[in-house]
């Protein structure tokens, strides 16, 4: 389950990118004998990097269910569905607009 989970994904795929360009930073500072951190610092935003995985996921996997507090239901959805398990059956509190 801990697999499937949606801040797995998300922690997973910031992992991923975060390391690739850490590597292409280093490569363009190490050819053009700049600063690394000054580049990092200069070009590279994490919010928004973290904002729009955040962004990408909730538009593409995230079950499109409301929950009864008003949010967004924070399951994973299921092949071939907007839903989750749950919300497939039943849309209690009615489903996001997309
Ligand atoms: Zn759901």
């Amino acid at each position: 389950m801990k697999y499937k989970s949606i801040s797995f994904i998300q922690n997973y795929l910031t992992q991923i990118i975060t390391e690739e360009y850490n590597s292409i930073i280093d490569n363009i500072s190490k050819d053009y004998n700049i600063n690394s951190s000054y580049l990092k610092n200069k070009y590279i935003n994490k919010k928004n990097i973290s904002y729009n995985i955040s962004n990408n996921i909730n538009l593409s996997i995230r079950c499109s269910g409301i929950i009864k507090s008003g949010c967004q239901c924070a399951r994973t959805r299921k092949s071939n569905s907007l839903f989750c398990k749950i919300h497939q059956k039943t849309l209690k509190f009615g489903k996001i607009i997309l």
